[in-house]
């Protein structure tokens, strides 16, 4: 083992032991949002094609608190690149996204974490798309690996079959491996429950399980639960910043009902804006996972930088950007910024205060 990997080993897992690490997910729907990738397909284009606003995005993240900068490969692979006719960037576009991440970890004294995701050709009763699926790992982890990772992330696997074959490729390239799975429904793909899978993950040999994606703070955090009390090591919870509920666990299953303008009535991917949470929302989930004993926490599809640093700052850190984190004590009506002002004029303010607010 070469002194980098085992600097990195002890780099997430000490920290984890330590106390919480943050990790910034979300940079398919940011980008999107910002008019440089493409809904649907969501492929990371914009790696190849705008690699500063990719960069600038994780320092954004890390200011925001994130220990870690995981390279923007999700959904950069071979399937996804065969669906838009882009095969012959894979490897570009692999090793741009890692260049991009490697940069802003190595400035910032952050992470790197390589990634690879649900292939979406997995089916685990056809030997054949076993096979194309473990190549394709195979062929990411490869460039994660000379890229020089510290870690590598596996996630968003409805099936948790095709999550220990990622975590096995994973395994075999000697890399310290998180493993998240997607709760689309009660169950994983295959039909085992949460505890189960996270359990078997564990047996495995990976060095965090748990889920990403998916499922807000309500819906997520009893599954969470779950796999916290079945497994020994170290638990990951990345929920979707979206108020998913029981009944609509998922934001895939949103329906808003505040307007008829949606296609087939469902909010997800694009219209997804009036469920999503508040920073007080995101700081309550994560002072109730890391009271659960879940220490590797982020916000995953959805997430800006302002979910981010109320999650940081509720776990106890002190992220960059904590220097702004909102005093409303200094606000001209709602706080007690009132230098120069009369006697008259603070009395005036305090009543249209108290006006503007009623409905
Ligand atoms: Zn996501």
């Amino acid at each position: 083992m070469s002194k980098n990997k085992t600097a990195a080993k002890a780099g997430l897992m000490a920290r984890l032991d330590r106390g919480p690490v943050i990790c910034a997910e979300g940079y398919l729907f940011e980008l999107e949002r910002r008019g440089y990738l493409q809904a649907g397909a969501y492929v990371p284009e914009v790696v190849l094609e705008h690699p500063e606003l990719v960069e600038q995005l994780h320092r954004e993240f890390v200011h925001a608190g994130s220990d870690v900068v995981e390279a923007f490969t999700y959904y950069a692979h071979r399937q996804k690149l065969r669906v838009i006719g882009r095969e012959k960037d894979l490897k570009p576009m692999n090793l741009a996204a890692l260049a991009i991440a490697r940069k802003v970890a190595r400035d910032t004294g952050t992470l790197l974490a390589g990634n690879i995701c649900n292939t979406t050709i997995y089916d685990p009763k056809d030997p054949a798309t076993i096979k194309t699926v473990r190549a394709m790992f195979e062929e990411q982890v490869g460039w994660a690996v000379d890229s020089g990772v510290d870690f590598i992330i596996g996630e968003t696997f409805g099936y948790t079959q095709e999550a220990l074959l990622a975590l096995d490729v994973i395994k075999q390239a000697g890399q310290v491996a998180v493993i998240t799975l997607a709760a689309h429904k009660g169950r994983t793909r295959e039909g085992w429950s949460w505890a189960n899978a996270a359990r078997r993950l564990e047996q495995a040999g990976a060095d965090v399980v748990g889920l990403n994606c998916t499922r807000g703070p309500a819906s997520m955090l009893p599954l969470l639960a779950a796999m916290r009390k079945a497994v020994k090591c170290h638990v990951a919870a990345l929920p979707v910043p979206y108020r998913t509920t029981r009944a609509r666990p998922s934001f895939q299953s949103l329906t808003d009902h505040g307007c008829a303008c949606l296609p087939g009535g469902h909010a997800f991917p694009i219209a997804l804006d009036p469920f999503t949470c508040n920073r007080f929302e995101i700081a309550a989930f994560g002072a109730a996972a890391y009271g659960m004993g879940i220490h590797y926490l982020g916000v995953c599809c959805g997430a800006g930088p302002h979910h981010v640093r109320a999650l940081a700052e509720a776990v106890g850190k002190r992220p960059p950007a904590m220097r702004y984190t909102a005093d409303m004590s200094k606000h001209y009506l709602f706080g007690r910024a009132t230098l120069g002002k009369t006697s008259r004029q603070k009395a005036e303010d305090r009543r249209f205060a108290k006006a503007i607010v009623q409905a």
